[in-house]
């Protein structure tokens, strides 16, 4: 197919109701508790959808609500398109895109934190996501575990979120998202989004955040013992590491490591993490705050 002939489906897909229509008529009124804030400007979603770079392979999205990104990464060329969704309600107001995309959209009805994305479909494998917020951190961790599955991550999150998942050794919002995101990818933000483009409007800005992992972990440790040290490390933030690490071993730990022990955490950087994960090995069940 010549690269300026648009994707089948799409006459189909840009003939179809707005989405407002829909979700009037389907009456899916959104619900706190799925952290359901909609967006409805198509011009808006394909700015996002683009932002994820190359759509062949499989780009998964995590809870498609009534669909403005499921069809902005249709309408912007997505090969094929695996929806997760856990609001069974959805599937009635995703029917017709459903019917328009054929075989380049599938929607599973499932709870995204109970399911395998980086097993879904065929590589080069993305997810495009605006994730519901109160679990979106949660999701990114358990992503970045199975990181090399995937080409991209192209997600939605609250802004000051955005800000600590990127943030660089010294920032004020340098912790342990930005170790645990920074050991295995690049990350960047591509734009902010205000409270007014969501239905309904947050309380807070948003920014698109896109993370590229890498072929491997910028420096060897096991990647539990990192979870482990960073959440003793930043639990207590303001505290000298001697004092939040004793529970692991404390100043010997830090000494063994060529780590100042009086130091905070927010001044090490993403090696000196490393090491401390090394020098602790890997925790046992029992041991670690994380289970
Ligand atoms: N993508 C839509 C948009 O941009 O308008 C909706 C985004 S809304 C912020 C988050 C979506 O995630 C909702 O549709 C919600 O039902 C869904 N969701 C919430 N928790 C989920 C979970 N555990 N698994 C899958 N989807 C979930």
């Amino acid at each position: 197919m010549p690269a300026t002939e648009p994707p089948p489906g799409n006459a189909a897909i840009e003939a179809l109701p707005t989405l407002k229509q829909l979700v009037g008529e389907m009456d899916m009124r959104a619900r706190k508790s799925l952290g359901q804030n909609f967006l409805f400007d198509l011009n808006l979603t394909r700015r996002i959808a683009r932002g994820a770079g190359r759509l062949d392979g499989t780009t998964i999205e995590v809870g498609p609500g009534p669909g403005g990104l499921t069809r902005a990464l249709l309408l912007e060329g997505a090969q094929k398109v695996i929806a997760v969704e856990k609001d069974f309600r959805a599937g009635t107001v995703l029917a017709s895109l459903l019917s328009a995309a054929g075989d380049r959209l599938d929607l599973i009805e499932a709870d995204a934190l109970k399911t395998p994305l980086w097993e879904m479909g065929d590589a080069p494998r993305r997810v495009v996501a605006n994730l519901p917020y109160n679990i979106a951190t949660t999701l990114l961790i358990q992503w970045l575990g199975h990181a090399t599955a995937f080409e991209s991550l192209t997600l939605m999150f609250q802004k000051e979120v955005a800000e600590r998942i990127t943030a660089q050794p010294g920032d004020s919002a340098f912790g342990r998202l930005s170790i645990l995101t920074g050991w295995m990818a690049d990350a960047a933000i591509l734009f902010d989004i205000p409270p007014d483009a969501f239905v309904p409007a947050p309380k807070v800005t948003s920014s698109v955040v896109h993370i590229r992992p890498l072929a491997a972990p910028r420096h060897d440790c096991d990647r539990t013992a990192l979870e482990h040290v960073t959440r003793l490390a930043f639990g207590q933030r303001r505290k000298m590491l001697r004092a939040s690490l004793k529970p692991i071993g404390g100043e010997a730990l830090l000494t063994r490591a060529g780590i100042d022990p009086q130091g905070r955490p927010q001044d090490l950087d993403i090696a000196a993490f490393c090491r401390l994960a090394r020098e602790i090995g890997i925790p046992t069940k029992g041991q670690s705050p994380l289970d």
